[in-house]
């Protein structure tokens, strides 16, 4: 059976190395400690709607070497299926990332096998993307193959959600094929080329947005929660109040728990609901894919804090 949700997107192999200071040019210096977690944007999305047990499976493309097992498990324990990731010559994507003693960070992202996925990876897949009814969508791999990506799921009329992250500038044509974009505050001022200092300049830019074809805007917030915007409604929703300790996959999270409850309920104050749920769980725990939460976990949190 294929999956009711496709997530076509980034798989990365995260090797973080914990340090008191970090260094300088030149400077060799001791690690306290070292880490290997499965991430990559795509992979976070796809594992965090796995976990809430809604139908999920990914298109996406690793190296031949121990870094893909390794991710491909993760995704397996998680129920995605992950039957349509593709194998490259190319080494599996990684991102470098130095942690030093109060959390500040630097991160080299190596893309690898996650750039080798092309516009006809996509094609000869179309069927998983016709036999769907959402596709999630990132920018961590080529725009030409999100572009792709976007315009075989509109013709076959499924519903469509962008996470542009990390920002690039996207022609018009490409963002009137997405009927919810998903970006944090940092990426809907990129995008939209517009300042954001209060709530009405959030609006406009994303009203500039849907003025390029963009059917609705769910802008993050962080602590602040969200805000949602198209042609008939502008709504903030408040986060949780939760005592945050490690904000990595906040954003992936909250796609995760939104497309899950989305997929089935079609209605956005419900799906964002379960986002900010799971969102606020997240923020609680260190690391990417392994803070997110479960569905019990999601239910006894809601249930905590009717
Ligand atoms: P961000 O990617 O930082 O905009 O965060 C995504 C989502 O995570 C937000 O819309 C919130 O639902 C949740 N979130 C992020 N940071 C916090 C926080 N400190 N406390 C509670 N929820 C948070």
């Amino acid at each position: 059976m294929n999956p009711n949700i496709v997530v076509i997107g980034s798989l990365n192999m995260d090797i973080v190395i914990n340090v008191e200071e970090m260094p300088h040019e030149g400077q060799t210096i001791l690690g306290t400690g070292f880490s290997e977690i499965a991430g990559g944007k795509g992979a976070n999305q796809a594992v965090a709607i796995g976990k809430l047990q809604a139908s999920v499976g990914m298109i996406g493309k690793v190296g031949a070497d121990s870094y893909a097992s390794a991710l491909l498990d993760s995704l397996k324990e998680s129920n995605v299926d992950a039957r349509h990731i593709l194998t490259s010559p190319n080494r599996t994507g990684v991102a470098l990332v130095t942690v030093n003693q109060s959390g500040k960070n630097h991160i080299v992202v190596v893309p690898g096998a996650n750039f080798d996925l092309t516009p006809d990876d996509i094609r000869n897949q179309r069927h998983v993307i016709e036999q769907c009814e959402m596709v999630v969508l990132q920018l961590e791999v080529p725009m030409e193959t999100v572009n792709c990506a976007l315009q075989l799921a509109k013709e076959a009329g499924k519903t469509t959600i962008l996470n542009p992250a990390p920002a690039k500038i996207m022609e018009e044509e490409m963002l009137k094929n997405v009927d919810i974009l998903i970006p944090n505050e940092h990426e809907l001022s990129e995008i939209s080329g517009m300042e954001i200092a209060d709530e009405r300049s959030l609006q406009e830019a994303a009203r500039s947005l849907l003025a390029k074809g963009v059917k609705a805007v769910l802008v993050t917030l962080g602590d602040k929660g969200c805000c949602y915007v198209d042609k008939d409604r502008f709504q903030l929703y408040p986060a949780h109040q939760v005592k945050a300790k490690d904000t990595t996959a906040a954003g992936d999270s909250f796609i995760g728990g939104f497309t899950a409850s989305y997929v089935k309920n079609r209605d956005i104050d419900m799906a964002v609901k379960q986002a900010q749920i799971v969102a606020a769980i997240t923020v609680t725990r260190p690391g990417a894919q392994s803070s997110l939460p479960t569905l019990e976990e999601v239910q006894r949190f809601a249930v905590d804090n009717a």
